[in-house]
């Protein structure tokens, strides 16, 4: 088993790297910037060390720092959590070259699947589908322009490096063609310093399902199961749920065989998501595969009794699954609210500050992911997620009820936050019949920002 774990992360997803690290007895070491110098996840650790200023390029995307910081501790793995450098191939290479196990796949898969288009091209090799679209990069507008005439508008650019949401434009005629196309570059590049643009037809009105796998290092793949992340605002997850209630049996079966098969066609090893559009039909396209931990791994863990970042540890370890996919049991229903620093009626601007008075729900089938307390500052140095709500029921509507009690019980004032809105969603009748596509949310946000009226009941 791993000695000793470097968590390169901060926030919730540190807390829940370092607490799976504690219940295994795996000594860690957490690192913080100046900003976070209180922040609880430091205590969580076995030891906490500061490796820079508050801007992430300082510290939680200063390489150097964390491989000194690393060594010089004597870890013998690094977890990424999410976001940051956990989709970063040379990072992953760094640590393996230190030798430190780097807890994720190795840095040739990440590199592969980073890639969205190399991604894509695998995927059609093996015979899993993807949107239709360009067979590889699209380098100038007349080609885009070939291109969706051949497959038909509406089309979607997107960034080869791309994530988060980011370096994607939808292209509903040839004449929105030329300025998509540059911004989609211009974004690419700022973001993620690659300015390599793919089209895919944008399917309309789609559902996002992903399933979640698990490789170890002797070639052992199974999956966990399906995630329901349709609720999006520009192409950012809001509130997940495991599973998903839209799939038929064939589907489910289908779209789960074809996530294997992509973790197999690139030797997978450790948590990874295969992520999906889904049209009313059931038809199904591969987007991506995530290289990591996922935001809403928790609602998984809900429904499967399977410790994700447990499991993550053991593999990195060496050691086996200890479980075939016949031991895989979906039961129940999951929902995970994403609780964002956020002023849902100012165009979602993120809202920094101090939290003063704060109460978290608790109680049956209710879990709470976060390091906020009375006091906490909200820093504006980093994404606006401060807490995950999840709650767990045996029907989906029994998860809803719950979720609706669990966010009754919770109070944050001293900053704005995401929270009325999820609140408002668990009584809006199209979400509760699950009516509802990747547009969902936009298209209905002025009525999600009214207060309660006459609700909607079961
Ligand atoms: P997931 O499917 O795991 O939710 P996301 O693409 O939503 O994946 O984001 C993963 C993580 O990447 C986020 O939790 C956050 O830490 C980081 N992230 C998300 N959006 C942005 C962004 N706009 N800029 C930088 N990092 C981001
Ligand atoms: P990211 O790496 O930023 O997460 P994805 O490729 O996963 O990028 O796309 C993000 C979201 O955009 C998806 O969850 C889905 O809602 C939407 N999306 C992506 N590709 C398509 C497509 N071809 N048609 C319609 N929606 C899409
Ligand atoms: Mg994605």
């Amino acid at each position: 088993m791993l000695n000793c774990v470097l968590v390169a992360n901060r926030g919730e997803i540190a807390a829940r790297i370092l607490r799976a690290c504690r219940e295994m007895n795996i000594e860690t070491v957490a690192v913080f910037s100046e900003a976070d110098r209180d922040s609880l996840f430091t205590t969580l650790a076995t030891r906490a060390v500061c490796i820079g200023d508050a801007p992430a390029k300082s510290s939680y995307l200063n390489q150097d720092a964390l491989l000194t910081v690393a060594t010089h501790c004597g870890c013998d793995g690094v977890h990424p959590g999410f976001g940051f450098l956990s989709e970063n191939a040379e990072f992953a290479q760094r640590v393996c070259d230190s030798g430190i196990k780097f807890i994720g796949p190795s840095p040739e898969v990440i590199s592969l699947f980073g890639n969205k288009n190399r991604a894509r091209a695998l995927m059609r090799e093996h015979g899993v589908p993807v949107v239709p679209g360009s067979d590889g990069l699209v380098a100038t507008v007349d080609e885009a322009l070939a291109i969706a005439e051949g497959i038909g508008y509406p089309v979607l650019l997107k960034a080869a490096s791309g994530g988060g949401g980011r370096g994607m434009r939808n292209v509903f005629s040839a004449q929105e063609m030329q300025q998509a196309f540059e911004t989609a570059q211009a974004e690419a590049l700022a973001c993620f310093g690659d300015h390599d643009l793919y089209l895919e037809k944008l399917i309309l009105n789609p559902r996002h399902i992903e399933v979640q796998i698990l490789g170890d290092s002797q070639g052992n793949i199974v999956h966990l199961g399906d995630r329901d992340c349709t609720l999006q605002r520009n192409h950012q997850k809001l509130v997940e749920e495991a599973p998903s209630h839209v799939l038929s049996d064939e589907t489910r079966a289908h779209m789960a065989a074809d996530a294997l098969k992509a973790a197999r066609a690139a030797g997978y090893e450790s948590a990874g998501t295969v992520e999906f559009v889904v049209n009313k039909d059931g038809t199904y396209y591969f987007i991506e595969m995530n290289t990591r931990i996922q935001v809403e791994h928790p609602v998984t863990e809900m429904v499967t009794g399977v410790n994700i970042v447990r499991e993550q540890l053991r593999i990195a370890s060496g050691l086996p699954l200890q479980f075939t996919q016949d031991d895989i049991e979906v039961k129940g229903h999951a929902i995970e609210c994403r609780i964002n620093a956020e002023d849902p009626e100012n165009g979602f601007a993120p809202c920094p500050g101090t939290i003063d008075r704060l109460n978290l729900p608790s109680g049956y089938g209710v879990r709470v992911d976060t390091v906020i307390h009375p006091d906490f500052v909200v820093s504006p140095y980093y994404d606006s997620m401060i807490a995950k709500i999840i709650v767990y029921g045996r029907t989906r509507n029994e998860a809803i009820l719950r979720m609706r009690r669990a966010l009754e019980e919770t109070l944050i004032s001293g900053i704005k936050t995401t929270i009325p809105l999820d609140y408002m969603l668990m009584y809006n009748p199209e979400y509760i019949s699950n009516a509802i596509d990747t547009g969902f949310f936009e298209r209905n946000l002025a009525a999600l920002l009214r207060p309660l009226g006459e609700g909607a009941e079961f």
